[in-house]
């Protein structure tokens, strides 16, 4: 499985099994104020990864240069990925209708006045 062939409701219903699984929440529905909460905690051990490099170790990640690296931020990337797709479908939220819409929003907001390139 991966993107090309795995539709995100796959996702969704592959995590809910996994909550089943291990007995989380209820009937493997966890509070979502408790995973917003986790999601964060698991976005501050994903920016660890990133923490103090310095613009020649940004350049390696880019480059495919820093593949141990890669592998650690992917880890927690799904941490994070894990508990958005809890949080969506907990409050019915359609992850393609919320993306699409707001992809929308932003290409019609006036741009800022900071763009970096990086
Ligand atoms: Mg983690």
């Amino acid at each position: 499985m991966n993107d090309n062939d795995t539709t995100i409701s796959t996702l969704k219903e592959k995590v809910h099994q996994l909550c089943l699984r291990k007995g989380w929440g209820v009937e493997g529905v966890q509070n979502p104020q408790h995973v917003a909460m986790a999601m964060t905690v698991e976005m501050s051990e994903l920016l660890e990864h990133f923490q103090w490099l310095n613009p020649a170790d940004v350049d390696a990640l880019m480059a495919g240069r820093d593949p141990e690296r890669v592998a650690l931020i992917a880890e927690e990337f799904a941490d994070v990925m894990m508990y958005g797709l809890q949080l969506a479908r907990t409050l019915g939220i359609d992850v393609t209708e919320q993306v699409l819409r707001k992809i929308d929003i932003v290409d019609h907001r006036p741009p800022k006045s900071y763009n970096p390139k990086r």
